[in-house]
């Protein structure tokens, strides 16, 4: 992409005037893609009562016309999909596989939800009094702000808006900064369409304004968030003088226990490929190892040669690579700064342990780490990089004493031949989501949310549709 695209934020389906102040650039070599507005307060409020005016009218239409819509977009999306890849691919730096899987995704969720139009229930709930019937009913809240991260910021699109929109609500989405671009393409599609004006609405911007324009705003009625813990908690504090709803999804430190009756292969190539993909930057990828005593030297040196094999670089430039560059240069110092404090702490690199030697763009080697204990912050904090640190465990028992002794619970992951061992753990481990020989993704069936300070609330699956709807329970005497 030579040419250098100023959008626009998209209210009331009008690419509005705005003054496109923030850069926008390639992290694989640092090129400038595309300059985006900084919201102003009047563009903030000038999408939320866009929002406001269009729900009662989109509430009042039958969900199976509203799902209708979702379908058109998602089927935009798949016409567009080489063209959506290659922009996620420039702004994220994530390798073209993997951008053309979130592109597909994307759709294939869109027209998921869009299924739940007919699956919508409330309930009928037995009185205690004669004559009287109770209706629980399910209505929308009104207004979502949706807040992205930039890890997987196409899908996370769909993943607020789907289930807002299903279920009557409409949606302000803010993107991130780093990757905003994918976000007004997704918009120029849905321009294309006739969803009614106010129904979807794009503001870019930091959190530090637009974010916390639309967070702190009384006019919005559920907050839907994805991205760090600490971003997490300034949202609710933003959100506690309105008591809006809130809906996080927060950050992860997964556990992988790799037990003596591993099929260890398994577990070394799925491990490895959760350390890599989208560069380590998944909040449900592999983070951690606890590996038994009795196959640990086998294990480490498999891990090592594994992770040293991956091909990364600049993925618009080179042909099938199995990782991109970390989104900016905060992130690789993050990195080496970690990987710098536990071998000062006595952890050992097997491989890799440094800045990778790769032009202008913000490469880190794919790294293992051996010999690390449960006190060393590479343990204990997101890594979101590269960087697989491994601590060996006696048995089965210690390690889910380690796994559950975090801050994070969003996603966990066994290795191990023996049912028992498994059944065990899924009972024992304190984790929104736990994968058995095998790790990440999870499934837009399911319901993807983390106990602890991983989040509040969660997404997909029937779960995660309600959470755009509140209850209102109705008593009819006759
Ligand atoms: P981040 O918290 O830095 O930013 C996320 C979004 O919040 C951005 O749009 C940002 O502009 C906005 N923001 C920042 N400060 C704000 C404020 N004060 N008020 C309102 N908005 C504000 O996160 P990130 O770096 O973009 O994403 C990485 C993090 O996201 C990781 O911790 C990862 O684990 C997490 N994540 C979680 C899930 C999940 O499903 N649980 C999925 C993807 C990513």
């Amino acid at each position: 992409m030579t040419e250098i695209i100023h959008y626009q934020n998209f209210i009331a389906n009008a690419f509005v005037p705005s003054d496109p102040s923030i850069e926008v650039r390639n992290p694989a070599n640092n090129q400038l893609l595309a300059r985006v507005p900084e919201a102003s307060g009047e563009q903030v409020e000038a999408a939320i009562a866009a929002a406001r005016h269009a729900q009662k009218n989109w509430a009042a239409r039958p969900a199976i016309e509203r799902a209708g819509y979702l379908r058109k977009i998602a089927s935009k999306v798949r016409d567009n999909a080489e063209r959506l890849a290659h922009l996620i691919t420039a702004e994220q730096g994530k390798v073209l596989g993997l951008a053309r899987v979130e592109v597909n995704f994307t759709a294939d969720y869109l027209d998921y939800m869009a299924e739940w139009a007919r699956r919508l229930e409330g309930e009928v709930l037995t009185s205690d009094r004669v004559g009287e019937n109770i209706f629980l009913l399910r209505k929308p809240l009104g207004v979502v702000a949706g807040i992205l991260p930039w890890n997987f910021p196409f899908f996370l699109i769909a993943r607020k808006m789907a289930p807002a929109l299903v279920t009557g609500n409409t949606i302000v989405i803010k993107p991130s900064e780093e990757t905003p671009i994918n976000c007004f393409e997704f918009a120029r599609l849905v321009a294309e369409t006739d969803l009614p004006p106010g129904v979807f609405n794009v503001v870019s911007g930091t959190g530090a304004t637009a974010g916390q324009r639309l967070t702190r705003h009384a006019g919005v009625d559920l907050i839907s968030f994805t991205g760090s813990v600490d971003t997490g908690s300034r949202i609710m504090a933003a959100a506690a003088p309105n008591i809006t709803k809130l809906n996080l999804e927060l950050g992860g430190k997964a556990p992988a226990i790799v037990l003596a009756d591993a099929d260890l292969e398994l577990a070394v190539k799925a491990v490895t490929a959760s350390r890599v993909i989208n560069t380590g930057q998944v909040c449900n990828c592999a983070e951690r190892v606890y590996v038994e005593r009795k196959v640990a030297d086998q294990f480490i040196e498999q891990m090592a040669a594994s992770m040293a094999a991956t091909r990364y670089g600049d993925p618009l430039a080179e042909d099938d690579l199995d990782m991109g560059p970390l989104i900016n240069q905060a992130a690789l110092d993050k990195v080496a700064q970690m990987v710098r404090t536990a071998t000062g702490q006595g952890a050992e690199v097997v491989t890799g342990g440094a800045v990778a030697d790769k032009g202008a763009g913000f490469h880190y080697q794919p790294t293992v780490l051996a010999g690390c204990g449960s006190d060393m912050a590479i343990m204990r904090q997101e890594i979101f990089g590269p960087v697989l640190p491994i601590q060996i465990v006696e048995d089965l028992d210690e390690a889910i004493a380690l796994a559950n002794d975090s801050e994070y619970g969003l996603t966990s992951s066994v290795y191990t031949r023996s049912l028992s061992a498994a059944m065990r753990a899924s009972n024992e481990l304190d984790f929104g989501e736990t994968y058995i020989n095998r790790e990440n993704f999870e499934a837009m069936q399911g319901f993807h949310a983390g106990a602890r300070k991983s989040g509040i609330g969660g997404a997909d699956g029937k779960h995660g549709l309600y959470e755009y709807t509140h209850t209102h329970v109705v008593y009819i005497q006759i």
